[in-house]
């Protein structure tokens, strides 16, 4: 496997020869104060005449951000001519409120549910579904499929996720998934192509047809992350801490050391065949466009504001 990936990282194309066949999505989370609606807002906008593939709104645990997300959603369908996917979990509600807000989306023009279990509202505590409430993703994305035709995207864990018995079951599961209706999978974020090819390969062999679109996180704090990744079972190679040793204080390197690590597993993603990219953008733009921009995703000016 090795020799695979150094095969693979020695035949990846220059960024200059990157033929421009490439799509991409980005990930936004509902802001909370009217500082981070500036934020998100001027992300949204400077990453817009990339011409993403659609964007995303991420769903609070526990639904805590429901109102923020639907605003958030339904403000880029308003003010924008991009397509707009709304995550929605099944923690804490019943099939019934689950439903309702469904049924706002439809009603608001969002024809795109990124659709998630969620996490136990207290971390560590097993998942236990909500009586009268929907299970699992699975089971979500065939209540949303019998309430509208709606695209939908599904998760997915190149490294198995955390609570899987094992990551062929974790990938039955992904079948599962897109057996009851949904389009693709976006996957948790990784540092390892190898892993993600081996992954991607696992699933097309236990009959998973749907593209598996890799999430990419471009990292510039390596202690947040691994905070983070320890909750959802990724891993952080220990070569990416010695990247960052010494830049405590130098945000500005920090930043330039993330945008080429990411651009480099874009690189060779790409070489092993990889087109579409789903961006965790963090409600920052620069370092997604930057990756974009190194990928040859170039921007068309005309998309982002809709005709007064
Ligand atoms: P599921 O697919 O239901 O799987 C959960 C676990 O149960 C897995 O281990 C699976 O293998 C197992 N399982 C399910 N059904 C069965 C079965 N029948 N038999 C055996 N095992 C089974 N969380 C949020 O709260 N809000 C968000 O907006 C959000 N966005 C995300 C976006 C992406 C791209 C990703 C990758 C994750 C996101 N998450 C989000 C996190 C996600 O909610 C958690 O990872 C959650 O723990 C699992 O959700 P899931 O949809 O993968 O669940």
């Amino acid at each position: 496997a090795q020799l695979e990936e150094a095969r693979r990282a020695l035949d990846a194309p220059l960024f200059a020869d990157l033929s421009g066949d490439i799509g991409v999505s980005f990930e936004f989370f509902p802001p909370k104060t009217e500082k981070m609606d500036t934020q998100l807002w001027d992300a949204v906008q400077t990453l817009a005449p990339l011409g993403p593939r659609f964007v995303s709104v991420t769903y609070g645990a526990g639904g805590s951000t429901r109102e923020r997300t639907h605003a958030t959603v339904a403000r880029i369908v308003r003010e924008t001519s991009l397509a707009a996917a709304a995550h929605l979990t099944c923690v804490e509600a019943t099939r019934e409120e689950i439903d309702a807000i469904a049924d706002e989306y439809w009603a608001a023009g969002v024809r795109h549910i990124v659709a998630l279990r969620g996490d136990p509202p207290v971390a560590g505590q097993g998942f236990a579904p909500h009586p009268g409430g929907y299970a699992s993703a699975a089971d979500l994305v065939a209540g949303l499929k019998r309430l509208h035709p709606f695209e939908i995207s599904v998760a997915a864990y190149p490294e198995a996720h955390p609570e899987a018995r094992s990551l062929d079951d974790d990938i039955d599961n992904l079948k599962r998934k897109i057996d009851a209706g949904g389009t693709r999978a976006i996957s948790q974020f990784f540092f390892s192509p190898d892993c993600f090819f081996r992954f991607r390969d696992k699933a097309a062999a236990r009959g998973v047809t749907a593209e598996i679109v890799p999430g990419i996180l471009p990292v510039s704090n390596v202690a947040q992350t691994r905070r983070f990744a320890a909750q959802c079972g990724a891993t952080i190679p220990g070569w990416m801490d010695r990247l960052f040793e010494g830049l405590d204080d130098l945000p500005a390197a920090r930043q330039l050391v993330a945008a080429t690590i990411a651009a480099e597993l874009c690189r060779r993603l790409y070489a092993g065949g990889v087109r579409d990219f789903h961006f965790y953008t963090l409600n920052r733009a620069e370092l997604a466009y930057a990756i974009c921009h190194m990928l040859g995703v170039r921007g068309n000016a005309q998309v982002t504001e809709k005709a007064a």
